[in-house]
């Protein structure tokens, strides 16, 4: 397995290898890792760091993958609080009293595909195997936010309604948030078909033709990462604060569940945030 990126890290501690970037690194207030499939416990198409309870795998399995992650990463695993996300683009606000929902409490939101808190001992965690993660930091009012973009969620602007919720409820300034745009399946690798395509050419504000092209035949390359950073530039963000990630998951299939790369066989990735 070979790794490229010039602006991702891969880290390794005890085993267990997980990203972070380097914009979100310098925030010292908050704490971050984007997970890959290596130290876990599971087998099969699961192998081996799955943290994700719906694909079939044994959920003792998940558990303990989960309590590895977080020793390894930093995170403390009693503050988990896990999105139930399904392609909506709706934001919940949690709290210390949220803590463990979708991890050892049962989920008790469902469509919810983003999170944000001002709390500390809160650890955001959204789900991903090819869709966009959005890592959201305002060092000014200490408050963090993670949004989860596939298609649908890029196309509904889940980052927008994120940004909305940071400004309306934590009184945050877009021009401080700090974003990344984090790993996902590449314009290299996101074919479609016309009607997908034809719901980002129906984004005109953001100028499709910097994030579609037609391959003919009714076949389209769709760039999700450009597309949400050009939906967050809309709402209010300032590029120097963008960064996105140059890792394709299809790409890395060794090192990240991809959905496209596995047909569907695969575990789960997460992105986990706190604040320190
Ligand atoms: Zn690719």
């Amino acid at each position: 397995m070979i790794f490229k990126s010039k602006n991702t890290d891969l880290n390794f501690v005890d085993g267990v290898g997980f990203l972070t970037f380097p914009s979100l690194s310098e925030l010292d207030f908050v704490r971050h890792a984007f997970s890959t499939r290596i130290g876990g416990v599971s087998t099969d198409e699961f192998k081996s760091m799955n943290l994700n309870f719906k694909r079939g795998d044994d959920p003792e399995k998940v558990t303990e993958n989960y309590k590895i992650f977080c020793k390894a990463t930093g995170f403390d695993y009693n503050t988990l609080v896990s999105s139930s996300q399904d392609h909506h683009v709706n934001v919940r606000c949690v709290t210390s009293a949220d803590c463990g929902i979708g991890i050892f409490r049962e989920h008790d939101m469902p469509s919810v595909d983003a999170l944000v808190t001002n709390e500390p001992n809160v650890t955001l965690v959204t789900h991903y195997a090819d869709c966009t993660p959005l890592y959201f930091a305002d060092p000014e009012k200490k408050v963090i936010a993670l949004a989860h973009a596939g298609w649908k969620g890029t196309v509904g602007k889940v980052g927008e309604a994120t940004v909305e919720v940071m400004t309306e409820k934590y009184g945050c300034d877009p021009t401080d948030i700090v974003c990344v745009v984090g790993p996902a399946i590449g314009f290299c690798c996101y074919e479609v078909d016309t009607p997908v395509y034809e719901e980002f050419a129906s984004l005109t504000e953001l100028k499709p033709a910097y994030f579609t092209k037609s391959l003919g035949h009714g076949k389209y390359m769709i760039d999700l990462k450009e597309t949400n950073r050009r939906m967050l530039l809309e709402a209010g963000l300032l590029s120097i604060n963008i960064s996105i990630s140059d890792v394709c998951t299809k790409c890395n299939s060794g090192l990240l569940y991809s959905h496209r790369a596995s047909g569907g066989k695969r575990g789960g990735l997460i992105a986990m945030m706190a604040i320190k």
